[in-house]
């Protein structure tokens, strides 16, 4: 990765240069050795060495609920039956205020599945994920590790519509469309789902966890490990968080790089 993407990155997040990627060193080997400590403080991070396979296994979660007709139909769609499904449904009320549906983007056969909330005004405007500020801040992220979007990355939403004046998501929505993520994630069969943010978090996991809680442990959505880091538009506003996404990144890099 280009080092001056990976220093912008650093400089976004805060980081510069406490912590750093070292050059010709692979990822994923304990403990990190891509990874400097943090110097500053001598703290350890909460996230650290420890990654899958050195703490306790996997948690288990349970599926989304995938009641009646309506889902098990999405959950035997293929991609082109689905994306017909995602632009033209009605099944809750934000279809009426949408300008697109915004159903995702990326490899279809992508190692890393990313997941947000919903779309913003400019997500809904163009109909694609993550394309606003916060979207910026994540291509960066990515370029952080290594990573971009549409290069076995895949981003996609728990709401493929924007919530009018980007209310939180309520449950009958979330309810409504998680079968076309669930579909989503069978499609692509990811290595890793980072559920980025409470609504995506608490949507794939099912349950009520605050994001504090649940970050840096590995869980499981149907087979699939999931990382829960925090969502890029809240790290744009709460600029003391952005060390701990750096550390549930390197948690997930660490992960995908041993299995
Ligand atoms: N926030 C999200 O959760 N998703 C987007 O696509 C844009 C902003």
């Amino acid at each position: 990765m280009e080092s001056s993407r990976r220093a912008l990155f650093l400089r976004e997040m805060g980081l510069a240069p406490v912590w750093r990627l070292r050059v010709g060193e692979p990822a994923g080997e304990r403990p990190d050795p891509g990874i400097d400590e943090p110097a500053q403080n001598g703290q350890t991070p909460a996230v650290s060495a420890q990654s899958v396979g050195a703490g306790p296994d996997p948690v288990e979660t349970p599926a989304m609920p995938e009641p009646g007709d309506r889902a098990a139909r999405i959950l035997n769609m293929d991609w082109q039956q689905l994306k017909e499904a995602v632009s033209g449904c009605q099944s809750c009320e934000l279809c009426k205020t949408r300008t697109n549906t915004v159903f995702g983007v990326g490899d279809e056969q992508a190692d890393w599945l990313l997941v947000g909330e919903a779309p913003g005004a400019e997500e809904d405007a163009s109909g694609e994920p993550f394309v606003g500020q916060a979207g910026r801040l994540l291509d960066n992220m990515l370029a952080s590790i290594g990573l971009k979007r549409g290069a076995n990355v895949y981003i996609a939403n728990v709401l493929k519509c924007r919530p009018p004046g980007n209310r939180n998501p309520e449950s009958r929505e979330v309810a409504q469309c998680s079968p076309h993520l669930q579909r989503q994630i069978e499609l692509i069969r990811p290595k890793l789902i980072l559920a980025m943010g409470r609504f995506a978090a608490q949507a794939l996991l099912e349950t009520d966890a605050t994001i504090g809680s649940l970050r840096g442990k590995l869980y499981r959505y149907r087979g699939v490990p999931l990382i829960v880091s925090y969502h890029p538009a809240y790290l744009l506003r709460t600029l003391s968080e952005k060390a701990k996404a750096w550390e549930d990144l390197c948690f997930a890099r660490r992960t995908i790089a041993d299995l």
